[in-house]
């Protein structure tokens, strides 16, 4: 059954600071408060004219929300519980802060229902949180994510690569901690400067080198693939476009790219059939996938496909094969055998050999 998200906008509510890459009001091209009425609106809009069954979710994004007032959590959830008990919605759920998770509040979000709670957890390396004016540090990660664990919630970490400080090492132990903690599922933002931003001011006097959206591809590329072989969903990959961030004003400088999914599953998709490729003698190939990975395999804009003939030469053929699971790319040769690569797990595995 297909999921709608019914999302709820409460930009930079709760947050306890601002910390220095975040614009929640350019990010989701909302502002001001909302309340219960605003809450009940969006549901019924959403919901309104829609015949065939759905599972429906309302997500409070933007802010910190267990960090808000309780009243106003209250008032904001109260609606939200009520559409779950007519069976109108199927789940809440919500993002906030780490250092704003405790029993309390788990138990409050539990009495009106919610089940599902993303992190922002940024970064697993306190120097890089620090820079970053985040206010908490990875432990708090752990203790909140071992505590939505103990009350039975779905939990998601969103990941920022690219912040001040960052550098490759300090990526791999993030994705590494994250792998560990292996919460059910992941967000990756690469890093955008946003204007009105501490980062954009850091930027424009020369103090944060800023990723260029080749460098953010590469590195959400390398978390992406780590948390797809530790059985961690990805959710999203890169900033949703709004209307402030296609503006390039807005945007001064870093990893935004509207395709940004497309380009990270291009990169992670390339990388695999290359690394095979690469090991093959030269003869026609006959490279095989499912429709729904058309795109993956060929690469954004093809440029897979381009680069590979440039790379082995006019003897690779591409196809979509109805048969071929998604996920999998089909390498058929006519003398070294036949190759299935399952891009998810990073496995090669050698179904056949013709001599
Ligand atoms: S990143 Fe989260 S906690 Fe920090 S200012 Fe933005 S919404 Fe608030």
């Amino acid at each position: 059954m297909k999921t709608s998200v019914i999302p709820i906008f409460i930009p930079h509510i709760g947050c306890p600071y601002r910390c220095v890459f975040c614009n929640q009001w350019q990010i989701t091209g909302h502002r001001g408060v909302p309340d219960a009425a605003d809450v009940q609106h969006s549901i019924d809009t959403y919901t309104a004219g829609v015949t065939e069954p759905r599972h429906w979710e309302v997500a409070f994004y933007g802010g910190s929300f267990t960090a808000i007032p309780t009243t106003l959590q209250e008032q904001l959830l109260q609606p939200a519980y009520e559409a779950l008990a007519t069976g109108h919605i199927q789940a809440v759920r919500c993002s906030t802060r780490p250092d704003f998770i405790t029993q309390p509040i788990l138990d409050r979000l539990r009495s009106f229902g919610m089940t599902i709670v993303e992190l922002g957890v940024q970064s697993m390396d306190d120097r890089v949180l620090e820079l970053a004016k985040r206010g908490h540090t990875a432990a708090h990660v752990l203790e909140a994510t071992a505590l939505l664990r103990a009350n039975h919630f779905t939990v998601g970490h969103q990941l920022m690569p690219g912040l001040p400080g960052e550098n490759w090492d300090s990526l791999k132990q993030t994705t590494t901690a994250v792998c560990r903690l292996h919460p059910d599922m992941a967000r990756i933002y690469p890093v955008a400067v946003l204007d009105h931003t501490e980062l954009a001011d850091m930027y424009r006097a020369g103090r944060y080198k800023a990723l260029t959206v080749h460098e953010g591809v590469e590195r959400a590329a390398y978390m992406k693939q780590a948390f797809l072989e530790h059985t961690i969903q990805c959710i999203r990959t890169g900033l949703q476009a709004t209307k402030d961030l296609d503006d390039s004003t807005q945007v001064l400088a870093g990893a935004y790219a509207p395709a940004m999914g497309e380009l990270v599953d291009t990169r992670r998709y390339g990388q695999q059939l290359f690394a095979l490729l690469d090991i093959l003698e030269k003869e026609p190939i006959m490279i095989s996938y499912h429709r729904r990975d058309t795109s993956r395999v060929r690469g954004y804009r093809n440029v897979t496909l381009i680069g590979a003939g440039r790379r082995y030469g006019n003897q690779l053929q591409w196809r979509e094969d109805s048969t071929v699971m998604p996920g999998c790319i089909q390498i058929g040769t006519a003398s070294q055998g036949r190759y299935e690569i399952y891009t998810d797990m990073r496995m090669i595995k050698k179904i056949e050999c013709s001599t």
